[in-house]
Order: structure tokens, then sequence, then C-alpha cells
């Protein structure tokens, strides 16, 4: 099972955008931490299941090959406050998210269904559907 958070398992240019996006938090006083990026299925299937037949909270609504982070187009960020992970302050999450759109990436924090602070994500605008056949971005 796979659950990364090495910007080196992302696709190499969504890698170097999530690089010029640490360093344009870090411009701004803010650091962050990449908390995920590639996902296998397995891992995947295993989040999906949190919640659902396993104890937990439900953490999300995709299944395996349904998440961008299977395709290793997507990352999930947190911004670091005082050595700690803080992931309530939604200010410097909006801070963030606007620099992620200045770079070209998509952030979850604008979506209005299942809106998440702290995905950024890298389509070309391929669907899901699109990336299941094989297409991949640039
Ligand atoms: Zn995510």
């Amino acid at each position: 099972m796979v659950n990364s958070r090495n910007i080196t398992d992302l696709h190499p240019h969504v890698a170097k955008l999530c690089v010029a996006f640490i360093a344009a938090c870090k411009a701004k006083d803010i650091d962050v931490i990449i908390t995920s990026t590639y996902r296998d299925n397995d891992s995947q299937n295993a989040l999906y299941a949190q919640g659902r037949t396993f104890p937990g909270k439900k953490v999300t609504n995709a299944k395996a090959g349904e998440s961008f982070h299977n395709y290793r187009i997507a990352f999930d960020f947190c911004p670091v406050v005082n050595g700690k992970a803080d992931w309530n302050n939604l200010n410097t999450f909006t801070q963030c998210g606007e620099l992620a759109e200045s770079l070209g990436l998509e952030w979850a924090g604008r979506w209005e269904k299942f809106k998440e602070m702290a995905h950024c994500q890298f389509t070309c605008g391929l669907t899901l559907a699109q990336l299941k056949t094989g297409k991949t971005i640039v």
C-alpha cells in the first residue's frame, strides 16, 4: 500500500509546481508541509473504507481510481505554525490557496462540493474517466 508524501512521487510537472508552491508560501513567511501526494489503489480503498466498513470519520468520497491523487497530479498541504501543522487556520489556508492558483494549480478550497482547503491539483482539464483510460497531463 502506498500513501506517499514525497514530492518525487508526483508527475514531474506537478512536482515542479509543488516545489514552486512551497517556495511561494515561504516567500510570504508561511511554512507548509506536504501531507499527501501519490496514493495507490489499495491505499485509496483503505481511506474510502474509513467511516464506512472501518471505524473513524469519513475522509473521502473517492474509491480507487476516483481520486486525482491516484494519478500523481494532486497533493495536500498544511501550513505549519510554531512547529505544528495548523489545520484550522482558514486565513492561512486561503493565502496558500491563492498562491497555488497564481501558479496555475487548481485549489479545492474553492470547490462548492467537498470543499477541501488542503488539496491542490493540476489536471489540464482531464476528467477521471479520461485518466482511467491512461491519458495523462502534458
Ligand atoms: Zn487531496
